[in-house]
């Protein structure tokens, strides 16, 4: 039963996406027959991706948006997302229209009998240097956390949102979404999605800046996997 979608969306200078990334996402939501939200989190962008934030909202009152003071990466971003959405089911997706949301119906088929639907973008269409880098990071988590999840940076998800806004994040951690939720009971399943090249704007990461970040967190996480409490009450009267 979903009774309200979120779409959730993480900005950061993409001030060339915005309307087309808008006009893609209404036309798929439109066709759902859901009710839904579009929910723009501008970390601090210094374009104009604010101000076309605003212009939406005013055209139409499901486009909602939360802008941060300073820039505080993309983990910030999808928290305040998280925990701003009204909606009992999340999409997460890049502002970028590498997502394609025409995917969504196919992944909505699964949503129910699992938590989280993880995309799998096994068209990657990115530089070689950031398909070479993101396997490599890929085979290390999945090493080190004991998981089997093929492209854990797709951010094109759905996610249960009572679920999701369990997890404290921390920077870095939007990278380990499926793992943490896994940690709160969530049953997770990869679907294949569409990948699209970046048309407008630049990407903000290099891969020496995720390599870096995403070894460290992964210490954390590895951490919380080891030291998560698992608890099974045999009896009680409370
Ligand atoms: N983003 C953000 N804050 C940041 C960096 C990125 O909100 O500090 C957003 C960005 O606008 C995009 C998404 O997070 O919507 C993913 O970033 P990007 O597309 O640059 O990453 P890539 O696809 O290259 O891994
Ligand atoms: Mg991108």
């Amino acid at each position: 039963m979903i009774n309200k979608i979120s779409f959730v969306i993480p900005v950061y200078n993409e001030e060339e996406n915005l309307k087309r990334l808008y006009n893609e996402i209404t036309e798929v939501a439109n066709s759902l027959k859901y009710d839904y939200e579009i929910l723009f989190v501008d970390d601090a962008s210094t374009d104009n991706s604010l101000s076309i934030m605003k212009e939406l909202a005013d055209l139409d009152d499901r486009v909602k948006y939360i802008s941060f003071e300073k820039n505080c990466g993309q983990s910030a971003a999808l928290y305040a997302g998280f925990q701003n959405a009204r909606g009992d089911v999340i999409i997460t997706m890049d502002a970028d229209l590498q997502n394609d949301p025409r995917d969504i119906p196919k992944m909505l088929e699964y949503y129910g009998e699992y938590d989280v639907v993880n995309g799998w973008r096994y068209n990657r269409q990115d530089t070689w240097a950031k398909k070479i880098g993101s396997k490599i990071g890929n085979f290390v988590r999945n090493w080190l956390t004991n998981e089997t999840i093929k492209d854990t940076g797709c951010a094109l998800k759905i996610l249960r949102a009572d679920m999701v806004r369990r997890i404290k994040m921390y920077r870095g951690l939007h990278r380990f979404i499926p793992t943490l939720m896994r940690l709160e009971g969530a049953k997770v399943i990869e679907v294949k999605v569409n990948h699209r090249p970046r048309a407008f704007g630049q990407s903000k990461y290099t891969n020496l800046k995720r390599a870096k970040e995403g070894l460290y967190d992964l210490i954390a996480v590895r951490w919380m996997i080891k030291r998560h409490l698992k608890i099974k009450v045999k009896e009680k009267n409370v």
